[in-house]
């Protein structure tokens, strides 16, 4: 027997963390590493935050389970605010984003043919996307590495290339249901669409009666400094996939639809076991409590503004290993000249700060949103001494 317990889907690193305290993780060995990670844009109020801790606390000694079967306080409240936030109208919670993704597409789908338009099911989606890794969502997703060994795909998907409007039109026909899309690539590299390019699908939806799909689980909950980044586009999605961030590391998501989009998500035409069960509502409570107010979200915009315009200034010292600096609010890209892997894996083993790598030679910078001065100093001192001593691969 050779196969780990684990089962080995994911290149672990050495790091084992098993605490967290604010914006640093420590590991079994009692290193401290500092997060500009977040687990990858969820822990949004960092690890040991008490107002979360407190509300699941409290929740799992009321409450922590019911079935779906049964009213929800929790979830109709929950679900009203995020109402009274959004574009929305209504909202089905999940488990996770790709969950909240297939109940995007499912809606979409549904939308045409709850009312007998039963070609119109195919998603128009874009080139280096990321909706998740269930058979729907590979399928949404033109990255050939996910689909290795899966085929065949769940059929009624097209590639565009991404933030090109063009391509978007020339892929559309008779079977077109919509469009699908990240409205700043998250995986792809920290890579936000142009404005014109949004607003160009939502055009194109409205001339043709398709659904405008965002898949702002990575973006969205408070990441960009708006509660979703399609605020900062002036452009309202029909139905908007949320997940990471919203439960604070509590696994949480939703789908998020107008009335008219929901036509089709009748009675028995959807559901979840655990979706939006009372303590994943008393988790996303704590954390909207949190963010969803104009001074956080401002908070959010001015720390992005500060690391970014810090970030510029610093990779003017590199020029062979910086190129640019991308993204919006808390989320950052730092698009390098050398792959960022290596270099992702150099900061985090030396210096102990971790980021994320994506694609595009990125290096993803998500820290939590309620760091503080102390931390974006220190993320400084790693990165320059990170920076200053780092040897790519191909010149060791
Ligand atoms: C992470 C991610 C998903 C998938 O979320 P899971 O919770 O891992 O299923 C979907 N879309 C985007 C944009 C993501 O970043």
């Amino acid at each position: 027997m050779s196969i780990t317990p684990l089962m080995p889907v994911y290149p672990r690193c050495g790091v084992r963390p098993v605490r967290g305290e604010h914006c640093h993780l420590i590991d079994e060995d009692g290193t401290r590493y500092l997060d500009f990670a977040s687990g990858i844009a969820v822990n949004l109020l960092g690890h040991s935050h008490p107002g979360l801790i407190g509300a699941i606390q409290k929740q799992a000694e009321t409450l922590m389970h019911v079935s779906n079967l049964y009213g929800s306080p929790q979830g109709e409240a929950l679900a009203q605010r995020l109402v009274d936030k959004t574009f929305a109208d209504t909202v089905f919670f999940t488990n996770s984003g790709a969950e909240a993704v297939e109940a995007a597409i499912k809606t979409a789908r549904a939308y045409h043919q709850s009312v007998g338009n039963d070609d119109k099911y195919e998603l128009i989606t874009f080139t280096n996307a990321f909706h998740g890794r269930t058979m729907a969502t590979i399928s949404a997703s033109n990255q050939e590495k996910m689909h290795k060994g899966f085929m065949p795909l769940l059929a009624g998907f097209k590639y565009a290339e991404f933030d090109d409007l063009d391509s978007a039109k020339a892929l559309m026909g008779p079977n077109t249901a919509g469009f699908l899309v990240e409205p700043i690539q998250g995986e792809g590299g920290i890579r936000p669409a142009s404005d014109e390019f949004i607003k160009g699908l939502r055009a194109l939806c409205d001339e043709h009666d398709l659904m405008l799909v965002f898949d702002e689980v990575q973006c969205g909950v408070a990441r960009t400094g708006t509660l979703y980044a399609y605020e900062q586009y002036g452009v309202e999605p029909d139905i908007l996939a949320t997940a990471k961030g919203i439960g604070g590391g509590f696994p949480l998501g939703a789908c998020l639809a107008t009335e008219r989009a929901a036509r089709g998500m009748g009675i028995g035409t959807h559901g979840s076991t655990y979706g939006g069960n009372p303590l994943a509502m008393a988790a996303g409570t704590a954390v909207l409590d949190a963010v969803a107010n104009d001074e956080f979200l401002s908070e959010v915009r001015e720390k992005g503004e500060r690391i970014r315009a810090r970030l510029e200034q610093f990779i003017g010292n590199y020029p062979d290993l910086f190129d640019f600096v991308r993204g919006k609010g808390l989320m950052l890209g730092l698009r390098m000249k050398v792959e960022s892997r290596p270099f992702y894996a150099h900061l985090r083993d030396n210096h102990q700060l971790l980021t994320v790598a994506a694609g595009d030679q990125t290096l993803r910078i998500l820290p939590p949103l309620v760091i503080g001065d102390a931390e974006i100093d220190e993320f400084f001192d790693k990165l320059s001494a990170g920076a200053a001593d780092y040897q790519p691969p191909e010149a060791a």
